[in-house]
């Protein structure tokens, strides 16, 4: 009896994620502002009118719409990653010393170290990536790239690859990431090889994923770190409280206090158009929409997640279903 009831509880759950997710696709469908990312030359080049939306729960069922499969760079979600693994190799407290955890109210790009301590603010901005890349362990550049693209395998469920065009575009235009390393270079934040460090960070932004993996590698997050559909570790659960609270705080660039408020939910977007958020213990959610607002958000992804939020409860700090 109590299967039956949970059965039918799952299937208006289910039925119901859809319906919501459909609706939402068509109405922010015909939303046209912002413009695609075009620092990167290879970026400019996407078609702004890509749009899918993606939800996996902790169990390992995924609903989806639009245009799922299109491939695009995961670039800045790829930070929240490439932190687990340094969190891996090194253990909270040493990455600490390296990459701090406080907000900064600045660009992405900014080109500042906390003034006192000179580690960069937090892993999710790209000063504080690029020192994260530079601590993944391993016996040269190709071993580092490998163990990268094994843990987003991990992650994802499948094999995974860097788009070629869009990392040596961003290698050969990233003149302000060059200038950060420099810059932590003479801080002793990171260490002397900065051109691989620098190469693996463009390499890992250049990964090519889709809305559907980016949901999953969400819901593994959700999923104390397993892979809902494989089962397999991609992460150990004791850094997930880690990741998730630099997501929460640092993840949406300077719209990350906006968001936590509205959405209430650990997320981390890229210029690529994509938002990745994390409901813990319940589900991954993606959104894929190329054109961005000033900050670097997705237009639409934003709308889509504010409104998921609220249509579905997600806020973590709701209290309406709290006790009288
Ligand atoms: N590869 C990009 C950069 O470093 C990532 C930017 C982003 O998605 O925020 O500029």
């Amino acid at each position: 009896m109590a299967d039956t009831a949970n059965q039918g509880d799952l299937e208006t759950v289910s039925s119901s994620l859809l319906t919501v997710i459909n609706d939402l696709h068509t109405k922010y469908k015909s939303l046209q502002e912002g413009i695609v990312a075009n620092y990167i030359p290879e970026l400019a080049k996407v078609n702004p009118d890509l749009f899918s939306i993606c939800i996996a729960t902790v169990d390992g069922q995924v609903y989806e719409v639009g245009d799922i499969k299109q491939l695009f760079t995961i670039q800045s979600i790829s930070k929240v990653f490439s932190y687990g693994l340094a969190l891996e190799d090194h253990g909270r407290d040493y990455v600490l010393t390296r990459v701090g955890v406080e907000p900064t109210g600045d660009a992405f790009n900014a080109i500042i170290l906390d003034e006192r301590s000179k580690r960069p603010y937090n892993p999710m901005v790209n000063a504080g990536a690029i020192a994260t890349t530079s601590l993944i362990k391993g016996s040269g550049a190709t071993e580092r790239l490998n163990r990268l693209l094994d843990m987003f395998h991990r992650y994802i469920g499948h094999d995974v690859f860097v788009d070629i065009s869009v990392f040596t575009s961003e290698r050969s235009t990233g003149h302000r990431n060059r200038a950060m390393a420099h810059l932590m270079l003479n801080f002793g934040m990171i260490d002397q090889n900065i051109e691989e460090a620098l190469d693996l960070y463009f390499q890992q932004c250049a990964v090519m994923v889709n809305c559907r993996d980016l949901a999953i590698m969400a819901a593994t997050l959700a999923n104390g770190g397993i892979n809902p559909i494989t089962g397999e570790q991609a992460v150990e659960k004791t850094y997930i409280k880690d990741i998730l609270s630099v997501m929460y705080t640092c993840g949406m660039y300077n719209f990350a206090g906006e968001w936590a408020y509205k959405v209430g939910i650990p997320a981390k977007s890229g210029v690529c158009g994509g938002i990745m958020a994390v409901v813990p213990n319940k589900m991954g959610i993606a959104v894929f929409s190329p054109p961005l607002d000033i900050r670097g958000n997705s237009v639409r992804g934003v709308k889509v997640c504010e409104e998921l939020s609220q249509r579905l409860g997600l806020h973590l700090f709701d209290c309406s279903g709290c006790r009288e």
